[in-house]
């Protein structure tokens, strides 16, 4: 019903965030998937060309003219449910370990996730002290999680100093019984915000509100996508469209692994 609203309703402010590079209005609005500088699509794509032709390999990251974060991709073409995604130099998005459901994920990230931190009791699980529990899925959730925002395969670095955050956090609850609920919330978000804004940059803080979600659903991998997918109104087969024969859950193995002792010889 309306009609191209938001190209013509701009009456107050005649140019308030031009495009870096033109310094016109932004045509067709693109982002860059880590830093989140927003660009014209003509202008980014042209710049990626200026700045590969100067270099003697091809690079599958660019750093953004701005703020010189290394981003993968641009965004562009965001109706509000989906997006088009251009790789900078080779197509990471066709790359084999990059399944249909790290597609899903990354695009939950551009995705208002609406009250779903109610509908998965976000705040029963730091009331009830659920998360004294170990979640034996974390580990392949992160894996899968970190894989997509990076767009990069070997994470283990990453995830592992993740899980190790999260564990000695748990083990300091478990051993402060009169800790509050709000220093318990807030002790988490800090941490691990810590640990991952090296290499999440912008998208530190939806992640942690993602781990929230995961963490506090106490579902396996399979069963949250369901539920996060359903509640976002997508289709489940979307996910799976190129592993249909591998099914989304995969119990970990290392269940104790990550469990840190008080004195661990950390490094
Ligand atoms: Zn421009
Ligand atoms: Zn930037």
């Amino acid at each position: 019903m309306a009609e191209d609203e938001s190209l013509t309703d701009s009456s107050s402010d005649p140019n308030p965030n031009p495009c870096p590079i033109c310094l016109a209005p932004v045509t067709q609005d693109s982002y860059l998937d880590r830093c989140f500088h927003k660009f014209c699509y003509n202008c980014i794509i042209r710049w990626i060309d200026v700045v590969a032709s100067k270099q003697s390999c091809a690079s599958s990251s660019l750093k953004c003219p701005m703020c010189k974060t290394e981003n993968f991709s641009i965004i562009y073409g965001y109706d509000g449910t989906s997006f088009q995604q251009h790789y900078v130099g080779k197509s990471l998005g066709n790359s084999e370990f990059f399944s249909g459901a790290h597609r899903y994920r990354l695009k939950c990230y551009y995705t208002e996730p609406g009250d779903l931190a109610d509908k998965l009791h976000v705040s029963r699980h730091w009331k009830c002290r659920k998360y004294l529990q170990q979640n034996h899925f974390l580990l392949d959730w992160l894996r899968r999680e970190i894989q997509a925002l990076m767009q990069e395969e070997d994470v283990d670095i990453i995830v592992h100093h993740i899980l190790g955050v999260i564990e000695s956090l748990r083990s300091d609850w478990l051993n402060n019984s009169r800790i509050s609920t709000e220093m318990v919330q807030n002790e988490f978000r800090v941490s691990v915000s810590e640990a991952v804004r090296p290499f999440l940059t912008g998208r530190t803080e939806r992640f942690v509100n993602e781990l929230e979600l995961f963490l506090a659903s106490g579902l396996n991998i399979d069963a949250f996508d369901r539920v996060y997918i359903k509640h976002l109104g997508w289709k489940v087969d979307e996910i799976s469209e190129n592993d249909d024969e591998e099914p989304l859950e995969h119990i970990p193995v290392v269940s104790c692994l990550y469990f840190l002792d008080e004195d661990s010889d950390g490094n």
